[in-house]
């Protein structure tokens, strides 16, 4: 189902700030979603009216087809896991996952098996009756999730769940919450202003940029081909070009004349007009280095520059190639150099290549 969670031109501003300004988006039943930004872009304020804690000035939320802007979150199907958990200190595991059901007078059996059920989902039956303080980090945040999902809700809305963890624990609970929403299926909405968190909890992704939504998109999608140069920047690294339109050929690729790195042909999609000058986006690890100019052929863009710096990553290492005005980032796997691949040094002259698909045009406005 589609237009499951439907938020419908949603406006809010606090003063002069528009904080969430007329956001639109279909989100589905069962699906991992994020709302991605920056600070201060408006994702928690968009959270908090989904939640029912805020209300829009002006648009419509619709659950299930039912409009439920007005409701007060203890009416709407709706729970939230807050950045610090909430926990009660003074109850158990079990009582603070408990509490929801007993003050809405559940019967007691049921209670029981609810609680219990929850406890097994998120792997803390034998901590039941620790109290909070009792437990690690990510232990806690298991049990404010369970809290949250053992009155079922239909959305479950999370704030920056992994913002109190250190990195490892971080990385551990990633896992750990794609497989809780795997099992129980509700819709998970995240707020979070990390990308790779992002990426790797949503089957889509909302990027947002001062109120209002730049782009949804499944995470691939995202960073292969974003359509600003905002998006392209918060999602990864970029290298950007501007240059003129000169032919845009039959099968849709695009050549552009750029400054200093001759006229390479690009992906065309997002090219809008010919009198325009345009921009265009390759990210780092698509550019190839070499020393011998790459055997050509007009599928292959390749143009020469000279090695400025070289950062040593570990696993890949990042190098500052300059070719006339134009500073470009290229990052190559270390396995790549013992294919047969270069370790150029500095000030060493290399040529550097990318295939058409891996250039695409993005809108030069809201660009980081
Ligand atoms: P962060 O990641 O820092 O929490 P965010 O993207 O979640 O940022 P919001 O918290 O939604 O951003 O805030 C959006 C804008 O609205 C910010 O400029 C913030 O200062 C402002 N704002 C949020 N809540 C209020 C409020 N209650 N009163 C006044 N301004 C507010």
């Amino acid at each position: 189902m589609d237009d499951f969670l439907v938020i419908d031109r949603v406006s809010k501003s606090f003063g002069a700030l528009r904080a969430v300004d007329g956001v639109s988006l279909s989100i589905r039943q069962g699906e991992a979603f994020s709302l991605l930004g920056p600070s201060g872009c408006g994702k928690t304020t968009l959270l908090r009216m989904l939640a029912g804690f805020e209300t829009p000035d002006s648009g419509r939320i619709l659950l299930g087809g039912k409009d439920v802007t007005g409701l007060l979150p203890e009416q709407r199907p709706v729970n939230t896991v807050f950045q610090n958990y909430a926990l009660f200190p003074h109850l158990n595991v079990w009582e603070n996952v408990a509490f929801g059901l007993r003050m809405s007078r559940r019967p007691r059996e049921e209670i029981r098996s609810g609680v219990d059920r929850m406890l097994e989902l998120v792997r803390l039956s034998e901590h039941a009756r620790k109290r909070p303080a009792q437990l690690s980090g990510g232990q806690r945040q298991r049990v404010a999730i369970a809290r949250a999902l053992v009155n079922r809700p239909q959305v479950l809305l999370l704030d920056e769940p992994l913002a109190a963890l250190d990195l490892k624990l971080r990385q551990h609970m990633l896992v750990e919450l794609n497989a809780i929403h795997e099992q129980v299926g509700t819709t998970f909405i995240y707020v979070t202003h990390d990308q790779g968190e992002a990426m790797s909890l949503s089957d889509r992704i909302a990027v947002m940029n001062e109120g209002r939504v730049e782009q949804v998109d499944e995470p691939e999608a995202l960073y292969e081909t974003p359509r600003s140069g905002f998006v392209a920047t918060f999602i990864g690294d970029a290298n950007f070009f501007t240059g003129m339109p000169v032919e845009l050929k039959h099968d849709g690729y695009l050549r552009v004349q750029v400054e200093g790195l001759g006229s390479p042909l690009v992906h065309g999609s997002g090219f809008v007009s010919s009198h325009e000058p345009v921009r265009i986006m390759i990210r780092p690890e698509k550019i190839s280095l070499t020393l011998e100019r790459p055997q050509s052929g007009e599928r292959v863009n390749a143009f020469r520059g000279v090695v400025e710096d070289s950062v040593y990553f570990g696993s890949h290492a990042r190098y500052h190639v300059r070719a006339g005005e134009h500073l470009v980032i290229a990052q190559l796997q270390r396995s790549r150099f013992s294919g047969g691949g270069i370790e150029p040094a500095r000030g060493a002259v290399v040529w550097m290549s990318f295939h058409p698909d891996e250039g695409r045009v993005v809108r030069l406005e809201g660009a980081a």
